[in-house]
Parts: C-alpha cells; sequence; structure tokens
C-alpha cells in the first residue's frame, strides 16, 4: 500500500440500491475539489470474472475503460464525476479473485499449504485493494464494496476490510456505512431499527463504521440523529443525512452542505491541498437546471424495460443538454415494437433518432425500420455500435437494392455480408472479454460533421463489438453518399458513416458514451441536440 494513501472504504446495509456508487464519486468529487487525487474503485461480489457476459438486464450496462476491461456500470459514475480515468484495477469480481487464487495455486505458488478463504482469498482482495494506491498517484483510494452487508457472497470483502484496518493504521483507514431509513407514513415516523441491525452486522464482523450516511426521504430530526449515534457507536456530527436528490449530479452539494468531506478529512488527519472549487460544477448544474429549450429524442433499442442498460447513453444526454442549455426528453422505445405498419406513430413526434448499442436478432428489423425513417424523412439520426451496422444495412438494402443484405450476426449465410467479422474475430470460441474493446484511435475526415463537432481529426474512442463494417463494399457504399468519415489509421477499420444530402446523420462503431462527464461533455452528443433543436424548429 502506498505510505500515505488513505483509504476509504464504503459498505452498505438494509437494501440494495442506495447509490453507494453516487455517494462514492460524490464524496470523490468533493476531495478533488480540495485538491487530492482520487480514484475509486468497485469490488462485486459475484463469480462472474467480469460483467462483460452479463445481460444488461441483470447489472444494467457494462461500462467500457480505455485500456478495455469490461465493468460495472458504476466505474461510469466515478468517471461522469471525477473526470478521470479508470482501468481494469478499479473493478475486481469474486470470479476475479478466485480465478487468480486459484491459478497461483495450480502453480504450486503456495508451496503445499492448503488453500483457505481466510488467508488466501482475504489477501488477494487486500492485494487488489492496495494496487491502485500503491501506484503513488493518489493521495485517497475510496472502495466501494458492492452488495449488503450481511450477505454471505460478500463476506470475505468484509473480512479483508476488517483485516486492512491493521495494514493501514487508524488515520489512513476509514469506512462509510450507507443506509436506509425509512418512513412509514402510518405512523409519521422515520425508524431507525434497520440500520441499528446492519450496523450490528457490521461490528459482529469485527468493523466499526466512522460515518453513516442516512438515505433517508424526509429530514432527520435531531433526535433521531442521536438515537443512531448513540446505537450505531458513531459520533454524533459523523451521521450524515442524505435526502433524495432531484438529480443525482445534486449529491455532491448536499454531500457539501453535510460535511461529508470535512468529516472524512478530520478522521483521515488531511488537510486541504487547495480552496474548495466547485464553481464549474455549480455552472453545470445551473445550465442543467435552467435550459432555454426543449427537445424529444427517441432512443430505440432491445432493453428499454431497464434504463440502466443504457445509463451511459442517458448521462451523456444529461451532460450535452445541460451544455447547450437543452432539456433533453428521453423516450425509451423497443424496437420489437416498431413495424412495418406503426413505425410512423411511434417515431412522428420525435425530433432526433439514436439507435442503440445492442447484440443478437431481436427487434433488429424494428431497427431497420427506424433507419429508414430517419433517413428518409431527414430526421436527425445517430447510430451508436450496433446503430451504425444497422444504418449500413438498411442502406444497403434499400438504397443499393442488395435486398438480402445483413450483418453475419444476424444471418451468417447472407450472401451480401455488408458488416461482418474481422479476421481475427474468426477463431475465436471463447466468450468473456475476446471482443474488440476499449481504446483505438481514429483519423477524421475534414469537413466532415463529426470533424466538425470534435472541432480536430484526430481521436481516440472506445470500444465494444466483434462485428465490422465490411470494407469491400465500401465503394458501392460512398459512391451511393454513405461516406466513412472516421478510420482507424493503423487497420482501416471504418469507424464512422455519415449521409450526404442529410441535416445530421451519423454512425459510429465506438462507444462516444463512455466518455462523456459532467465537465466534458462528448461532442457529438452536443451536435446531435442542436441538429435536434434545428429540426424541431423546422
Ligand atoms: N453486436 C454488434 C457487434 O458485436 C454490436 C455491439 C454493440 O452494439 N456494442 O459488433
Amino acid at each position: 500500500m502506498g505510505s500515505s494513501t488513505k483509504y476509504i472504504f464504503i459498505t452498505g446495509g438494509v437494501t440494495s440500491s442506495l447509490g453507494k456508487g453516487i455517494i462514492a464519486a460524490s464524496l470523490g468529487r468533493l476531495l478533488l475539489a480540495r485538491g487530492f487525487s482520487v480514484t475509486i474503485q468497485k469490488f462485486d461480489p459475484y463469480l462472474n470474472i467480469d460483467p462483460g457476459t452479463l445481460n444488461p438486464y441483470e447489472h444494467g450496462e457494462c461500462y467500457v475503460t480505455d485500456d478495455g476491461a469490461e465493468t460495472d456500470l458504476d466505474l461510469g459514475h466515478y468517471e461522469r464525476f471525477l473526470n478521470v480515468t479508470t482501468s481494469q484495477s478499479n473493478n475486481i469480481t469474486t470470479g476475479r479473485i478466485y480465478n487468480n487464487v486459484i491459478t497461483k495455486e495450480r502453480k504450486g505458488e503456495f508451496l503445499g499449504k492448503t488453500v483457505q478463504v481466510i488467508p488466501h482469498i482475504t489477501d488477494e482482495i487486500k492485494t487488489n485493494f492496495y494496487k491502485l494506491g500503491e501506484e503513488g498517484k493518489y493521495d485517497v483510494v475510496i472502495t466501494e464494496i458492492g452488495g449488503c452487508v450481511g450477505d454471505i457472497e460478500s463476506l470475505p470483502f468484509i473480512e479483508a476490510v476488517r483485516q486492512a484496518r491493521w495494514d493501514l493504521g487508524p488515520s489512513n483507514f476509514l469506512v462509510i456505512h450507507l443506509t436506509l431509513i425509512p418512513y412509514l407514513s402510518a405512523a409519521k415516523e422515520l425508524k431507525t431499527k434497520p440500520t441499528q441491525h446492519s450496523v450490528k452486522q457490521l461490528l459482529e464482523a469485527g468493523i466499526q463504521p466512522d460515518i453513516l450516511v442516512c438515505r433517508t426521504e424526509h429530514h432527520l430530526p435531531a433526535d433521531v440523529k442521536k438515537k443512531l449515534a448513540l446505537f450505531c457507536n458513531v459520533q454524533l456530527n459523523n451521521v450524515i443525512e442524505a435526502m433524495d436528490a432531484e438529480s443525482i449530479y445534486d449529491v455532491p452539494l448536499l454531500m457539501k452542505k453535510e460535511k461529508l468531506d470535512e468529516r472524512v478529512m478530520t478522521k483521515l488527519k488531511l488537510t486541504s491541498k487547495s480552496n474548495t472549487d466547485l464553481e464549474n460544477w455549480k455552472d453545470f448544474l445551473g445550465k442543467l437546471k435552467n435550459p432555454t429549450q426543449e427537445v424529444t429524442i427517441g432512443l430505440i433499442g432491445k432493453y428499454v424495460s431497464l434504463p440502466d442498460s443504457y445509463k451511459s447513453i442517458i448521462e451523456s444526454f444529461t451532460h450535452a443538454g445541460a451544455a447547450v442549455e437543452c432539456k433533453v426528453h428521453l423516450k425509451l422505445i423497443s424496437s420489437e415494437e416498431i413495424h412495418m405498419d406503426n413505425f410512423e406513430s411511434k417515431l412522428n413526434e420525435l425530433d432526433g433518432i439514436l439507435v442503440a448499442p445492442g447484440f443478437g436478432e431481436r427487434g433488429f428489423e424494428g431497427k431497420i425500420e427506424t433507419v429508414r425513417y430517419a433517413r428518409e424523412n431527414k430526421i436527425p439520426f445517430f447510430g451508436i455500435c450496433l446503430g451504425m451496422q444497422v444504418a449500413v444495412i438498411e442502406f444497403a438494402r434499400n438504397v443499393l437494392h442488395l435486398e438480402t443484405a445483413n450483418s453475419t450476426e444476424m444471418d451468417p449465410k447472407t450472401v451480401h455480408p455488408v458488416i461482418g467479422l474481422m479476421e481475427n474475430q474468426k477463431k475465436i470460441v471463447q466468450m468473456g472479454g475476446t471482443m474488440r474493446l476499449g481504446s483505438y484511435a481514429c483519423d477524421l475526415k475534414k469537413g466532415s460533421k463529426a470533424a466538425h463537432a470534435y472541432g480536430r481529426t484526430k481521436i481516440q474512442e472506445r470500444h465494444r463489438h466483434r462485428y465490422e463494417f465490411n470494407n469491400e463494399y465500401l465503394k458501392q457504399v460512398e459512391d451511393a453518399g454513405l461516406i466513412a468519415t472516421g478510420k482507424n489509421p493503423d487497420t482501416g477499420l471504418v469507424e464512422i458513416m455519415e449521409l450526404k444530402n442529410h441535416p445530421w446523420f451519423v454512425g459510429v462503431q465506438f462507444h462516444p458514451e463512455y466518455k462523456s462527464t459532467a465537465l466534458n461533455p462528448q461532442p457529438l452528443f452536443v451536435k446531435f441536440i442542436q441538429a435536434a433543436i434545428d429540426n424541431k424548429k423546422k
């Protein structure tokens, strides 16, 4: 562990979905504003090596980092709030921990010892707790422990946190417990008992939380705070109220008002390195809350019943909308419900259309119809990953009249594979971690909409896909007006497609949404919203 690095652990109690990720990211933002370098990591208790193989309905979107790690969506919050990049080291699962330990065992590294949860699994967890701190880049490492205290599967993580206190020493170690104070409307009372119980569970595991962050729908009266302090064995001013907020981006300021950063700094014996500067954050919030115009944008995909499946895209619209002071009403529409005979009624109220990333055949034809509608009616169109592939297929079918054009993902035997597997993907049989992942360079064509948006011609964006535009069709497609305006400089793979004679029709093979942050909105989203505003005015 870095000798001067401070470690903050965040556990959760009473129920899941209390927003540990948002609290971690908000605290990180506040500490950054005081001049500290901060990173956040997430430890997930499930057995998958990473979330790459999970259906989005399980834990929401799979977030991808620059170094190509497929991670939990909370890492997206960390990047969006902190404006710093994360990596594979920022997301560790139980599966990865066991995989590491078992690999070492097979190599004989334990020298004949019996391999056990304690100490071998807990040692491996701690090695990973300290890894980022050891890089010497961070004053503070915040570690979010996924799941709920008391879950069988998170026990080794909790035990490792207990041990970490002794590795680190009390002034380098702090535990924040995020909990829920339910309100019983019949009794008109806030109840502390579930929190008492969950803290008791932590105490049983040998962990005394230093700070309680209490999610609540009503302000916590002084007597409730006192009761929590008394029964949970924490200082009264370390009982922090976390009222439900209108927007997740309000939480840093709410936590500042509650002095969460000060309480953390006191315990960790930290003094501010610079003056608290949250001006740019307040600026962003000001614009977010005072839009001067509004547009309706349709997000067409197949996982629409769980909006978390499109977390980064939804947040990108928040950032870009704020940048142009425009309220974006995002309508999530299932592509399975769009057919030849109803697309008009499904799509005609939209000022802009986004076809989402995705996998597999379900809802595919609805996406084709959607693109056709956007192309023919000159509605601003943004296609992301599968969305770009659909745009190419629609164009091949309806403009080039290659009626059977398809992606080999949907029809392996298609006569016109306008989207196909990369050569080096053809022999891969394993699913996990084998897509084209992470950051790749892209050169933009001068004068293109993309180059105009970015304000430069060399960019880097993140990827997560197997299939590619088939360059054998490039000439034919370009001659008919769909132009490759972004290409990978090393491989020639097509990264961006733009339609001529259309106000704004851009498909990207990469995922621009992963790099959008509150303070750095993604330029393609900004221009897409702008195009939707112009379209609405017409
Ligand atoms: N299924 C497509 C592919 O693998 C698109 C993936 C995506 O949209 N992320 O290439």
